[in-house]
């Protein structure tokens, strides 16, 4: 998803996440599927940075003002931009 190839605006360093922009890394970038139900493979995955694909889950029918939405008062309820996950 970096390579400039892939179409995401990568340099084959960084890309930006799909939803906020942020630059991610080989070590930061998520891939986030476009169709939730569907597999890992390339034509349905793009880069996303964590608080964005946690935010969006699995409603593949968020736009990008509601997943940000979303980051947002994720943040305002809990000062983290992701949610805390429960621990077994
Ligand atoms: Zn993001």
């Amino acid at each position: 998803m970096l390579s400039e190839v892939s179409g995401f605006g990568g340099d084959g360093v960084n890309v930006p996440c799909v939803f906020c922009g942020l630059a991610l890394s080989y070590e930061t970038v998520e891939a986030d599927r476009k169709d939730c139900g569907g597999s890992y493979a390339r034509t349905n995955v793009q880069p996303a940075c964590r608080p964005c694909n946690l935010a969006r889950s699995d409603d593949a029918s968020l736009t990008t003002c509601e997943v940000l939405d979303r980051v947002a008062r994720t943040y305002a309820r809990t000062g983290r931009l992701t949610p805390a996950l429960a621990v077994a």
